[in-house]
This record gives C-alpha cells, sequence and structure tokens, in this order.
C-alpha cells in the first residue's frame, strides 16, 4: 500500500493534472519544480496567491522519499493535508496544537515510512528527535513556507526559524526550497544567508497582474476625478475599495459618495468592532457596494469581483500599493487601479519619516521606498514596467519597455529632451565622489547643481567642480525629479544601506556619452508648488 498514488519519477506535468486536477504550470512554477527535481535548492519569491505550494508539492511527490514541509501556519498546514489526502496522498501534520496522541500516530507513521508528505511547525522539527527519525529515511525535499520568518528585519521574525539553518549541514544532498511573498532586498538577502542558500538560485515571479489596468493623476479635483473613474471603471457593477490617507477622510468620502447616489460604506481601525463587522459583512455580501477605507481594511477581503480600486493619497511604498490595487480583479477579469497624488503628499510623507522615531536605518528604507513609490506616480514610461523592476521582475510579453496596460503606455504623455539635465546630475553624481568610491545623497548632490555654498559643500571643497552651479535653471523639485527618473529607468541606484547614496550604474554610460536620450514629462520641469487641491 504505496503512501502516495505516484511513482517516484512520474512527470511533473502528469502529476500537477492527475493530482491537482490542474492543466498546466503558472510562470515560474515548472522552472522551480524541474531545479528541485534535478536536486536543486533555491528560494521562491511570489505574491500571496501566486501558486508557491505547488512548487513543492509537485517535486515532493515526484521524487523519492517524505516531502517535508515547514510551516508557521497551523489553519493552512491543515488545509493542504485535507486537501492532500482527499488525492490520496499520505499527508499528516505535526505542530504544537495536536493532541498528544495523534502526534504519536504521526510519529509512528514516519518511523515506518508510511507518511509521503509531513507539514511540520519550526518548533516541532527541533523537539522530540524528529531529525533524527526523519534522517531514517529518504527525504525528497524540505520546503519552507513563510521563509521570511527567518529574518529579524521583518516584522515576522520568529526564533525558532532560525535553527533551520542546520539542515543545510545536516541534510547537505536533500533540495531545500525556501518560499515567501516578502520581495524586500533585505529580507530576501537575509533569508539566503540564514538558510544556506548563497549559492542557490532566487526564482521570483507572479507579481504581475495584467488584468489590472493602472493610472495616475495629479491630484487636481480629487472628487471630480474620483467621479470620472468610479463611473468609467465601475458601471455599476462588482465592488470599488476607495484608499484614504486618514480615517477622517474615508467618512467624508463615504459620505459624499452616498450623496452623489452611491452605496458607500467606510473602514478603519478606529470603528468599533460591531460597525467594523458590519462594514465586512456588507461588503462580502456582493453587492455594488463602495469601501472608502484606509489601509486597515484588506485582511480577509477575499471578494472577487471588486472592480476598481482609487488610492486619494500616496501609499508609503509600491509594496503597499501593489498589495492594495492586487484586491481589484481576483476574478481574473478586467480591473482598474488609479493613484491620485499631490506634491504636498510627497513632502508630509518625507516630512513624516523624517520626524518618525525610527531608527536612522529604518528611516533610510523607508524613504527609499517612498521614493520609489514617487517615481511610479510621477513616471513618463510604463507605470506597470517601474512596478514590477520594485520587485525585480520585468515585463512580460512582446514589448519590453511597454505593458499597454497602463495609462502611459495607452496614452504617452507629452515629453520633452531631459538628456542635458540627465547629464549634469550624472556628471555631479561622479565629481563629487570621494576617493573611497563612496557617493553622496541627492541632497548634496542638488546643492552641488544648484551652485548652493552649504558647509557640506565647503568642507569637500565641491564649489571648485566644473559642475558646481551648472544647474541654476532647474529648481530643486525639478531636480529631484530628474533624479527619480533616472532612478526609475535604473540608471541610478538609490542605496538604501548607505544613508540614500546614489550610485550610477551601467546604464548611466550610454546617457553620459549621449548615446541614450532621456525623456522627461514636461510638466515635471516647471518646478511647481502643490497643486490645485480640493480640500475634503
Ligand atoms: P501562495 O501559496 O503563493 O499564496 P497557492 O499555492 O495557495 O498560492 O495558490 C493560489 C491559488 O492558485 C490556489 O487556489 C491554487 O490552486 C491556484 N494555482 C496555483 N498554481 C496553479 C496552476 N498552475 N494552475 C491553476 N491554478 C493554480
Ligand atoms: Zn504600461
Amino acid at each position: 500500500d504505496s503512501p502516495v498514488p505516484v511513482r517516484p519519477g512520474t512527470d511533473p506535468a502528469e502529476v500537477l493534472h492527475r493530482i491537482f486536477g490542474h492543466t498546466g504550470f503558472r510562470g515560474r512554477q515548472e522552472e522551480i519544480v524541474r531545479h528541485v527535481l534535478g536536486g536543486g535548492s533555491g528560494l521562491v519569491l511570489m505574491p500571496t496567491g501566486g501558486g508557491k505550494s505547488l512548487c513543492f508539492q509537485v517535486p515532493a511527490l515526484c521524487r523519492e522519499g517524505l516531502g517535508v514541509v515547514v510551516s508557521p501556519l497551523i489553519a493552512l498546514m491543515e488545509d493542504q493535508v485535507a486537501a492532500m489526502r482527499q488525492q490520496g496522498v499520505a499527508a499528516a501534520a505535526l505542530h504544537s496544537d495536536l493532541p498528544e496522541d495523534q502526534a504519536r500516530e504521526v510519529r509512528r507513521d514516519l518511523a515506518r515510512g508510511a507518511i509521503k508528505l509531513l507539514y511540520v511547525s519550526p518548533e516541532r522539527l527541533s523537539f522530540d528527535n524528529t531529525l533524527t527519525r526523519l534522517a531514517e529515511h529518504p527525504i525528497a525535499l524540505f520546503a519552507i513556507d513563510e521563509a521570511h520568518c527567518v529574518s529579524q528585519w521583518g516584522h515576522h521574525f520568529r526564533p525558532e526559524y532560525r535553527g533551520l539553518g542546520m539542515l543545510a549541514e545536516r541534510f547537505p544532498d536533500v533540495p531545500r526550497l525556501a518560499l515567501t511573498a516578502t520581495a524586500d532586498p533585505r529580507t530576501v538577502e537575509d533569508i539566503r544567508v540564514q538558510l544556506g542558500l548563497q549559492d542557490s538560485p532566487v526564482f521570483r515571479g507572479g507579481f504581475d497582474r495584467p488584468n489590472i489596468f493602472i493610472s495616475a493623476a495629479a491630484r487636481e479635483q480629487e472628487r471630480a476625478q474620483l467621479r470620472a473613474f468610479v463611473k468609467s471603471a465601475g458601471d455599476g457593477a462588482g465592488a470599488g475599495i476607495v484608499y484614504c490617507g486618514t480615517r477622517a477622510k474615508t467618512e467624508q468620502t463615504a459620505e459624499w459618495l452616498r450623496a452623489d447616489g452611491h452605496d458607500a460604506l467606510c473602514f478603519h481601525a478606529g470603528m468599533d468592532p460591531a460597525a467594523k463587522r458590519d462594514s465586512h459583512r456588507r461588503f462580502a455580501r456582493g453587492d455594488a457596494v463602495i469601501m472608502a477605507a484606509t489601509i486597515a481594511f484588506g485582511m480577509g477581503i477575499d471578494r472577487p469581483d471588486v472592480r476598481w480600486v482609487c488610492h486619494l493619497d500616496l501609499p508609503k511604498s509600491p509594496e503597499s500599493w501593489y498589495q492594495e490595487i492586487g484586491r481589484a480583479g481576483r476574478d481574473g477579469l478586467p480591473a482598474r487601479a488609479l493613484l491620485l497624488y499631490g506634491a504636498g503628499d510627497i513632502a508630509l510623507a518625507r516630512h513624516r519619516i523624517q520626524e518618525s522615531p525610527a531608527m536612522p536605518e529604518q528611516k533610510r528604507i523607508e524613504r527609499a521606498r517612498l521614493e520609489a513609490m514617487v517615481s511610479i506616480a510621477e513616471a513618463a514610461t510604463c507605470r506597470r514596467k517601474i512596478l514590477l523592476r520594485c520587485f525585480g521582475e520585468s515585463l512580460e510579453g512582446d514589448n519590453p519597455e511597454s505593458c499597454g496596460a497602463c495609462d502611459i503606455c495607452r496614452e504617452p504623455p507629452k515629453l520633452f529632451d531631459g538628456t542635458v539635465p540627465a547629464q549634469k546630475l550624472l556628471s555631479a553624481v561622479l565629481r563629487t565622489r570621494l576617493n573611497n568610491g563612496s557617493h553622496f545623497g541627492l541632497g548634496h548632490v542638488v546643492d552641488v547643481l544648484r551652485g548652493k555654498l552649504t558647509p557640506k559643500v565647503a568642507q569637500f571643497a565641491h564649489d571648485k567642480l566644473k559642475t558646481f552651479g551648472i544647474g541654476t535653471d532647474l529648481s530643486e523639485a525639478a531636480w529631484k525629479g530628474v533624479a527619480r527618473q533616472l532612478v526609475a529607468r535604473g540608471a541610478l541606484d538609490v542605496a538604501i544601506e548607505n544613508h540614500g547614496e546614489l550610485v550610477p550604474t551601467d546604464a548611466a554610460r550610454p546617457i553620459l556619452k549621449g548615446e541614450e536620450k532621456v525623456l522627461l514629462r514636461e510638466e515635471m520641469l516647471t518646478a511647481r508648488a502643490e497643486p490645485r487641491t480640493t480640500r475634503a
């Protein structure tokens, strides 16, 4: 009586079809599955819902031996075990909520090699000589789900995860596949180091949601813009979400929407629990409702037919924006996202970070995320391309520069040739480089360009440089815009680790040599104060 209805060596496509009932792999699943089948280890970065589970389930079934899945989420373990059992796979879970008699039974089954797929919590893995027992039988692979829990940088650190580092030493021949939805570069590096995956590939994928049309606009007449968007995107069907920066604004917006003839609700963390539950329930029920909410609204929205998401205020990072707009179009049908922002939002967000009690290190990270968000808002080129770049991905499809499903691709903005300002900025970055190879941050570079004799400029004698004062024709805001465009196209990196140091990349060279043009959005250079806003 085999613990699995699949013989070792079975083709993964057949397993995918027969056990999971899917017709084909998605995105990078197949590549990952084959890599692990061949004995390789690696790290998988995919958003929630991206299809991470199959990446370890399929190779676990195709390889000989026991598949061990480390997971901190008991509910998820139980779900997957139940689903696998239904398909005739001998799966079991071992975690601290399991009654002792059942745990004993699982251990007995393990000892006689009667389990094919074991879900285990990290603390259980280190208890009861579990590993020693496991070592008595062949192991197909180790999957380490929610791998960001190993990193102290995130908010989900679990000390028990640290112990998983020894898997590499104790089982050098067993593939280890770590999986997470966190794509933050620092966390990713930390996971690789902690789990001994430095020499193994990182598979990123699935971040694109091509059915969501994305757009952004300067906030001019907020309500008129929202009204027009709701009309074009909602068309009376499905649901919509308006994300607001403050609790008060969610209430005002919901009220205004109701006055405008919509069924609108609000949701924020300050509401009493009964009111929150009520809002949630009404949203889930399936009517054509609009939810005006803070980012507190999100967990547990599984309504597939959210047709649109509008942000009335700038999100704090591309990760948050991505997650929030990702609540639209889960059914795969066309959906739309609109981001409204003002120069004031950007300044305010920067100020908030500056004034926050966070550690300098943390502030730098938050600032870099904010700047990345700003570069999406102010993009002169495909927004989806810039968004995906934040996750280390590029556009799929025929055109590597244009997604065809954002406002920029659909209707390119008026551009002008900004090659000269771009060259000036890049050369100021290069000329202020110190002998030890380090660079300065944006503030200093702009001071040099604008010929401002600050103490720092004097200290480094940067007023003696040829680039000193060559940029008085543009305002500080315009220079920052130029820098953001260069960051957005990858010609400049912002080294978060190092005081926001601006580091030119290889992509800067053709620009400096005049071999490549830099197109900037026209309105960006007319350095502006806060555009006309309609106050809520
Ligand atoms: P994650 O763990 O990345 O959040 P899951 O592994 O739970 O995502 O997959 C999310 C959903 O996508 C599941 O319902 C799963 O059945 C489905 N799915 C994953 N891969 C495929 C595929 N190749 N074909 C069809 N559906 C898939
Ligand atoms: Zn595009």
